[in-house]
């Protein structure tokens, strides 16, 4: 049976099911690698110049785990999956610089994905895959159908508030549904990549619960206010993914949580500009208070949970002064 990899890293928290389900429904075995731990991350950032943003560092590492282990890799490049919006540059070119830099490197799937161009939709019905690998047209049909719903499960899933993307994809108990001992509501804003890996952000959701804060996710606000935030903030989107962390900041910034935090990567172009716009927003009258931390591979689990602990004690201190 052939084996496709699928690394755990960057995209994988978004379409995961979608790929998963697609290549499984032709027969293949899907092979992912582990969480993400110290030595993943070590091998990923020996590889890349030290400049390149901590996940695609952290991505690099997961190729690496994968080497000998698949027969393929899928890595798409995805330039854009909405008109006139655009994908950061390392998305781009993701399977090229995988392939400069990871030693025995299997064969890349490296589908490109450019809605702009009309052509290669995030559908798995216009990959074309047959390029690559030789399935059977009618199976091809069928599993592209059933990938596409799986991917619509999963994104209804994630708006029910009772799952994050990391429970539903590792299958752990959903632990984000209020507990009834809560002090104070949080939301957690970022790229999926950042927020759900567990390693490179010290287990934030579990320390905000041990904290004593409910915390929020930008899926559960959907994406219909997702999109609305970024229009309230900014216009109009220029880059993709902007709702995880313009569009989340716009929505919840604005609404019923008591403080919200945002995690952005060291050294991403994109994410400097769009925390920049967010972080103005915070700064109006009435809007909920916001602690943006800012991760790379040097991030102590002490100085995050430090600066945790000062800005839920502010957020109680507001909470308190709110309802007197
Ligand atoms: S958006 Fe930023 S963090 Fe994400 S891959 Fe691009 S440079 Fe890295």
């Amino acid at each position: 049976m052939l084996r496709i990899g699928i690394p755990r890293g960057l995209l994988y928290y978004q379409y995961y099911p979608l790929w998963s389900t697609f290549f499984q429904e032709m027969g293949m075995e899907v092979v992912t690698s582990n969480p993400t731990s110290k030595a993943i991350m070590a091998a990923g950032s020996a590889r890349m110049v030290a400049e390149t943003c901590l996940p695609v560092k952290v991505y690099c590492g997961h190729v690496i785990e994968l080497v000998g282990k698949c027969d393929y890799l899928f890595i798409p490049a995805i330039r854009s999956i909405q008109k006139n919006v655009y994908n950061c540059s390392k998305f781009l070119g993701l399977p090229d610089l995988i392939k400069a830099v990871v030693p025995k490197c299997p064969p890349i799937i490296d589908v490109d994905i450019d809605v702009s161009k009309g052509k290669v939709s995030l559908h798995p019905s216009s990959y074309e895959i047959g390029r690559w690998i030789k399935p059977r047209p009618k199976r091809e049909k069928e599993a592209a159908k059933l990938a596409w719903e799986s991917h619509l499960a999963y994104i209804k899933a994630m708006e029910s508030e009772m799952v994050s993307p990391l429970e539903y994809l590792s299958g752990q108990k959903p632990s984000l549904a209020s507990q009834g001992n809560e002090h104070f509501t949080v939301a957690l804003i970022g790229h999926p990549y950042n927020i759900y890996d567990e390693f490179i952000t010290h287990r934030i959701i579990h320390r905000l619960n041990t904290l004593g804060a409910r915390v929020v996710l930008p899926e559960m606000a959907g994406r219909d206010l997702l999109a609305a935030g970024v229009v309230k903030v900014v216009g109009r989107p220029y880059w993709t993914y902007e709702d995880e962390i313009v569009g989340a900041g716009g929505h919840y910034l604005d609404a019923d949580v008591d403080g919200v935090v945002a995690i952005v990567s060291f050294g991403c172009g994109p994410d400097s500009t769009m925390i920049d716009v967010v972080q103005r927003y915070a700064r109006r009258p009435g809007a909920r208070p916001l602690l943006t931390l800012t991760i790379d591979e040097h991030t102590g689990e002490a100085g995050m949970v430090t600066r945790l602990e000062a800005f839920l004690d502010m957020v109680a201190r507001k909470a308190r002064r709110r309802s007197a």
